[in-house]
């Protein structure tokens, strides 16, 4: 598996690659039919709202005996179908992050750089939890890059994604170290507009449905409260999931790979305590947690303690790299496996051996 990896690596191709410049999500507007999901989340929201304005809240500000009421869901509504929508945009457009590009004097990440044969570097000492089998840092042998913790290639993105939590074709981007915060949000901004819409609009669906309301009318308003019945349970489901993510401080693919690996879900490496976990989504200001400003602070390279992360790196690199070189002329051919550090110690969290299925997407 390693062989074959490393082999790879050595045949990519990297002549014609301007690491400042080199960025495949850029072509990302030339797929226009991979934005389909993301029309029609649009128009469920757009058709939901063109709903509950012109067939719920405008006939009662009408009357005087409800308009007060009327008034008062209507500007709620409006307040968080904006802050939803900002919230949407924002998890669309934001990158998610990636592992930074070779720079004039930083090029601690680039694989090819430090190993043209592709051979990974000794992870122990280097303040890295996820590692190989082997104990060697992860790689990714698509960008050729050493891996982060947490870090993981996505095949629609074409690119590793900094503390991934998986790629959402609904907003056609992966959630990630950048975008959580406002992915979180427009969850929690979907789950309340759901529930005015669904239990605001109730009685006027009961009464439209005993009078000689239009059948169009009618129909919309049944269709809208079905549907924010609907989506609300869906979207109640995924944000509960989500909170509970979060205060375990997990994403997706590390729940995923503990319950592959039936782990106990209590044994986060990354673990900040109950605030600290919030803080690391919503950002440091607890002010600021449910607008769509101020995300989490840091570089999405390193976490809890692995802040020196890159610089240890980088020399572990030239040493794992004379070490090997010394087995190599010894002719001995034992795996490199050693004992991971203790601050190390809790790697059956996050993708050490997963990493290899993870490598291969
Ligand atoms: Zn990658
Ligand atoms: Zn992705």
């Amino acid at each position: 598996m390693q062989d074959s990896t490393f082999s790879d690596v050595s045949k990519l191709d990297l002549s014609g690659l301007d690491p400042l410049k080199f960025d495949p999500r850029k072509n990302r507007f030339d797929e226009p039919a991979k934005f389909l999901p993301v029309t029609f989340v649009l128009c469920q929201i757009g058709g939901l709202w063109f709903v509950y304005m012109f067939h719920h809240c405008l006939p009662l500000l009408r009357h005087n005996e409800t308009f007060s009421h009327a008034r008062a869901e209507m500007i709620a509504f409006n307040f968080v179908s904006t802050m939803l929508l900002i919230c949407y945009v924002k998890s669309i457009l934001t990158h998610p992050g990636s592992i930074p590009e070779k720079t004039a004097d930083d090029d601690v990440w680039n694989l090819v750089a430090h190993d043209s044969r592709g051979s990974g570097a000794d992870a122990s000492g280097t303040g890295l939890h996820e590692t190989k089998r082997s104990g060697e840092a992860r790689h990714c042998k698509w960008c050729a890059k050493y891996k982060p913790d947490r870090c993981h290639h996505c095949r629609v993105c074409r690119m590793c994604i900094l503390k991934m939590d998986h790629h959402c074709p609904w907003i056609y981007n992966c959630v990630g170290f950048g975008n959580h915060k406002y992915f979180f949000l427009h969850l929690m901004y979907a789950v309340i507009a759901t529930n005015i819409i669904f239990w605001s609009m109730l009685r006027t669906v009961k009464n439209s449905l005993g009078s000689d309301t239009p059948f169009v009318k009618m129909f919309s308003l049944l269709f809208g409260a079905s549907l924010a019945c609907l989506l609300g349970l869906l979207v109640t489901v995924f944000f509960c999931f989500h909170i509970w993510l979060t205060l375990k401080a997990m994403t997706t693919i590390e729940f995923c790979e503990k319950s592959m690996k039936r782990t106990s879900y209590d044994a986060s490496a990354y673990d900040r305590g109950f605030w600290g976990n919030i803080r690391s989504v919503l950002g440091e200001n607890p002010a600021l947690w449910f607008l769509p400003v101020n995300p989490p602070s840091g570089t999405g390279l390193a976490y809890a303690s692995t802040e020196e992360t890159p610089l240890r790196l980088s020399q572990d690199v030239e040493v794992g790299r004379d070490i090997r070189k010394k087995t190599h002329e010894k002719g001995a051919h034992k795996p490199t496996s050693k004992k991971r550090s203790s601050s190390a110690g809790t790697g059956e969290c996050g993708g050490s051996e997963a990493s290899s299925s993870h490598e291969s997407e």
